[in-house]
């Protein structure tokens, strides 16, 4: 049986680079050596290298290695929230982050829009009671982005509150200014197409002093993934518990064939390959580009509508041996959900729409 291509947004295509970085995994016997010794240590060392070299993160930032974005978003409240976060809402991702902080006994305060649009800063009034701003760059549920300048504004208006960014599904595509984000983090399923289990969150001094004086203060901030707890094994080049050794060793090689290919260009393609599905949403009988707002619409998750069932749109691509996302949730089959992820070629996405344009025109 011929493999599919998967144009799903997470889990998503594997990068195609990965057979190889897996057989030397196995030769190496990455699932089987301590997470307390040199070889770990140096696994460790070449992903945080190949983070901050792709993703420019300076020194003031710091890496650490948590098990998903949902574990990272408990983590943000339970480390850098006494009472009041802002959650920016505008999708199901979005929408549980700030529940999470509604379970955890906080106090915070959502701003939310209709699905399918995105936020201005300028309509956003910020409580100046506000410890962390909390926004979801890339909404993965409705391909709403939020532009960088939008929400560097954000922090502006509010240069006490921390600034927190759910990045998940578009890292490393966004070129971030950590002068002014305090934090960002995301998950190696989606952009990175690499298999799930594995959470990375980006954090400056001032999320762990934030940490430090709420446990100064006898509050709670969990336990093994606290931030000091993982600033403290991390200064060693470890982590708290038995990590996911074999995934860390993954995004350092998947990392690395990114710097190879160069940042720039992996941007390039990124836009080059949004721009052919958009266009072709825009002229297709049966699709229309969802998110109206063009400033709005994601560069790595491009949703459309879809006239006819999106189980019907993948049953007509079952002999291409593609397969689209359905949509999210209620939306499952009125609209579909692309992923324009590294993993995927310019040339893959062009038989993508050559296939839809045949099918459904
Ligand atoms: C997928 C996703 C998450 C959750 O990631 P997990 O690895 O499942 O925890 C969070 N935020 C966004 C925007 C996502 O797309």
């Amino acid at each position: 049986m011929p493999q599919k291509l998967y144009f799903t947004v997470g889990p998503s295509e594997l990068y195609p680079t990965l057979p190889a970085h897996i057989q030397e995994a196995l030769d190496k016997k990455i699932g089987t050596i301590s997470h307390r010794g040199k070889a770990f240590q140096d696994i460790f060392k070449n992903c945080v290298y190949q983070l901050r070299t792709l993703m420019n993160i300076p020194d003031t930032h710091h890496i650490f290695f948590l098990s998903s974005a949902t574990e990272i978003w408990e983590r943000i409240l339970q480390n850098c929230v006494d009472q009041k976060s802002l959650h920016l809402v505008n999708g199901s991702f979005s929408k549980r982050f700030y529940e999470f902080a509604v379970e955890l006994g906080k106090t915070p305060e959502k701003i939310q829009t209709d699905f399918g649009k995105g936020f201005f800063a300028k309509d956003i009034a910020i409580p100046n009671t506000c410890e962390a701003i909390c926004v979801t760059q890339n909404e993965t549920s409705s391909g709403v982005c939020m532009p960088l300048n939008e929400i560097y504004l954000l922090k502006q208006k509010a240069p006490n509150a921390l600034l927190f960014v759910d990045s998940v599904s578009s890292v490393p595509y966004p070129d971030y200014d950590y002068k002014i984000v305090d934090s960002v983090f995301f998950s190696v399923q989606k952009c990175f197409g690499l298999p799930a289990g594995l959470g990375v969150w980006i954090v400056n001094e001032k999320c762990i002093e934030k940490a430090n004086l709420l446990l100064a203060q006898k509050k709670s901030i969990g336990t093994y993934h606290s931030l000091p707890s993982l600033f403290g094994k991390a200064k060693d080049f470890q982590t708290p518990e038995t990590p996911n050794v074999w995934n860390i060793f993954l995004l350092g090689k998947v990392a690395e064939d990114m710097n190879n290919k160069g940042i720039q260009q992996l941007r390039k393609e990124t836009d080059t390959k949004a721009a052919m599905l958009y266009e072709y949403f825009n002229s297709s009988k049966n699709f229309s580009i969802a998110v109206s707002e063009p400033v709005h619409r994601s560069a790595t998750t491009i949703v459309a509508n879809t006239a006819i069932n999106a189980s019907e749109v993948n049953k007509k691509l079952e002999p291409y041996n593609m397969v689209v996302g359905s949509g999210y949730s209620s939306y499952k089959e009125t609209q579909i959900r692309i992923a324009n992820f590294p993993a995927l070629s310019i040339e893959q996405t062009e038989k993508l729409i050559e296939a839809l344009k045949k099918e459904l025109q």
